[in-house]
């Protein structure tokens, strides 16, 4: 759950920020795993309708296969990786809809919710689609990278909401409505060669696709700084992958997963660093070059933390780029 603070409240820094650190590893990589295959269910009609649909194959692959190749992100292609964005076929037209693939919950209120792409759909990593379910629409950024063979969102459900209620009772198999073509907030500024990222929970889905798309391309003129704010250390829905990606390749990646509620009894054991995203900024930046005139700034997800992003990071001089999830 996202914590909604009052505006303009700070919280500090917390001590040294433990870099590219994943204190509760071996907990989120078992999270990271493909969901178990559900037990067999009576088919009802939308399971019938769609048993010979992708869902179908998907789940159809043996066990070892799926193993390989969870329905996830696509493994990394940094050896001979395309040198250049893939040409894009013209964007689908609303109306369309995608099938789902896979429903992998985080928490009781976070899952990772995977569709299979519309043909001819095509988007650029940071922007976002309008998904609809029995009338209801809302807006939710792509975490998955252009090239992957299906969309991935990362959801907060929220309580009563009126979209993510429904979205809580998907199972493979569904169908999704897409409303309208993909839009964008937080467009990557291709022309920088340092990224400092501010994300919270969810609000970290156009980084993981900008970093997903940038190891497809091979990019290696890049190197991003990923602060990720949560209140509890257990809503990091990737960091996992990210971990990996900045352990990995170093150049272009430093994680930082930050909780702002370091004495809840739920972060016993943290050991990252501690403090909301946009207080770490002064820190991360004593630590890291990022030279205003080099560096492009982001920030997505809460309200609160974009407002406060901006706002610092404006008066510090950078370029912001900003995607709020209200
Ligand atoms: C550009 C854009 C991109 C977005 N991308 C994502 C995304 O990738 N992942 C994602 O999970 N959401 C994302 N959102 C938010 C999403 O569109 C919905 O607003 C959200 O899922 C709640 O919808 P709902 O119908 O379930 O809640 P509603 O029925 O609309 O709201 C119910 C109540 O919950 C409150 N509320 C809404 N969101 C939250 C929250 N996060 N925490 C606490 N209370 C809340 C509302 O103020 C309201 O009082 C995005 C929003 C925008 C504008």
């Amino acid at each position: 759950m996202l914590h909604r603070p009052p505006r303009g409240r700070t919280a500090s820094a917390g001590k040294a920020i433990p870099l590219n650190d994943l204190p509760a590893e071996e907990r989120a990589r078992r999270r990271d795993r493909p969901a178990a295959a559900a037990p067999p269910s009576p088919p009802d009609a939308r399971t019938v309708s769609v048993r010979r649909s992708a869902a179908a194959a998907h789940n159809a692959r043996p066990a070892e296969e799926r193993k390989r190749a969870p329905c996830g992100p696509a493994p990394a292609a940094e050896p001979g990786a395309a040198k250049t964005a893939e040409p894009t076929p013209p964007s689908v037209a609303s109306g369309q809809g995608g099938e789902v693939l896979e429903v992998r919950r985080v928490r009781p209120d976070l899952l990772r919710l995977f569709i299979a792409k519309p043909a001819g759909l095509a988007y650029t990593p940071g922007q976002s689609l309008r998904l609809e379910l029995e009338g209801t629409r809302r807006r939710y950024t792509l975490a998955s990278a252009p090239h992957e063979p299906h969309l991935e969102f990362y959801v907060e459900i929220v309580p009563q909401g009126r979209m993510t209620s429904k979205i809580a009772r998907l199972k493979a198999g569904d169908r999704v409505e897409i409303a309208g073509a993909p839009k964008g907030g937080i467009a990557f500024d291709e022309s920088a060669a340092r990224h400092l990222m501010l994300a919270t929970v969810t609000g970290v889905n156009p980084f993981v696709s900008i970093l997903r798309d940038a190891l497809h391309r091979g990019r290696r003129d890049l190197n991003c700084v990923l602060v990720h704010g949560a209140s509890h250390g257990d809503e990091f829905g990737y960091d996992t992958e990210l971990a990996d990606l900045a352990r990995r390749r170093p150049d272009l990646l430093t994680y930082i997963p930050t909780v702002s509620r370091p004495d809840d009894p739920r972060n016993a054991g943290w050991q990252g660093a501690k403090g909301r995203a946009e207080s770490l900024v002064p820190a991360v930046r004593r630590r890291f070059e990022l030279p205003v005139g080099e560096t492009a700034a982001y920030a997505c997800g809460h309200p609160g933390m974009v407002d406060n992003a901006r706002t610092a990071l404006t008066e510090l001089g950078y370029n912001v780029r900003t995607e709020k999830y209200d």
